[in-house]
């Protein structure tokens, strides 16, 4: 498995699209030539970030989709129409759409099975919570999670992030030992890439890229900062080995 590290963003709900262009320029400068590097942006600031990162390696996500192609759904978005912009791919599964949108995994399995069949890149967020955690549920939780939304997947390439839902903004990380433990585990489910996400900043990220299942991160809060997000881009890179 490619020991490249890949580092997404998720902006969640931040930055309108007038906001958005001069950042998604300032950051695809500062990615490097063959650097895996994503933004995950809101629907909104789509076309003005693919805009921004034209030319670049900066790779731009939406941060959710619809699984049907069209029709009678108020409010939502296909892939089709991710496509047609010209976005990259998209984030499936964050634990705050699992949390407040109810999506569950059966639904997320549709939504991948949709994406990869429009030919978008995907990542595949899973994470065990933290009451979950403490009732010794977390392996079986990602079992679950990960065999659920990505049995449509086949041999087809998707790119997981475990966050583990008690450190996502909430200032702790997991620890080294456990989060390699949850990779590991995740990738004798699935090999793939693994991204750590929960409260990964530019002082943290040298000690998670160089676990051995650590992949590459998932940012959420450092992404809204350039100087930041593209400190852990670098960092990122000099440490993975
Ligand atoms: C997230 O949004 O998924 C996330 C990991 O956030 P943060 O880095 O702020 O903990």
């Amino acid at each position: 498995m490619s020991r490249r590290p890949f580092v997404a963003g998720n902006w969640k709900m931040h930055k309108t699209a007038s906001e958005a262009g001069p950042f998604v320029s300032e950051l695809a400068g500062r990615v490097p030539a063959g650097a895996d590097v994503a933004v995950c942006v809101p629907f909104t600031d789509l076309a003005t970030s693919v805009e921004a990162a034209a030319g670049t390696a900066l790779q731009v996500f939406a941060q959710n989709m619809h699984q049907l192609p069209q029709g009678a759904f108020t409010g939502e978005i296909s892939a089709p129409m991710l496509l047609d912009l010209g976005v990259d791919g998209v984030l499936l599964g964050h634990s705050e759409r699992r949390q407040y949108f109810g999506e569950t995994d059966a639904a997320l399995a549709e939504k991948l099975s949709a994406a990869l069949d429009a030919g978008l890149d995907v990542i595949l967020a899973v994470g065990e919570s933290e009451g979950e955690r403490e009732a010794g549920e977390t392996e079986s939780v990602l079992e679950r999670q990960v065999t659920v939304g990505l049995a449509p997947a086949g041999d087809q390439v998707v790119t997981i992030a475990y966050e583990p839902v008690w450190a996502i903004g909430t200032g702790k990380t997991a620890t080294p030992d456990l989060a390699q433990e949850a990779h590991e585990l995740i990738k004798s489910l699935y090999d793939t890439r693994v991204l750590y996400g929960g409260s990964v900043k530019p002082d943290n990220i040298h000690e998670l890229v160089l676990l051995p299942d650590v992949d590459g991160a998932r940012v959420g809060g450092a992404s809204l900062d350039v100087r930041a997000f593209s400190d852990i881009v670098a960092r990122s890179r000099q440490s993975a080995v």
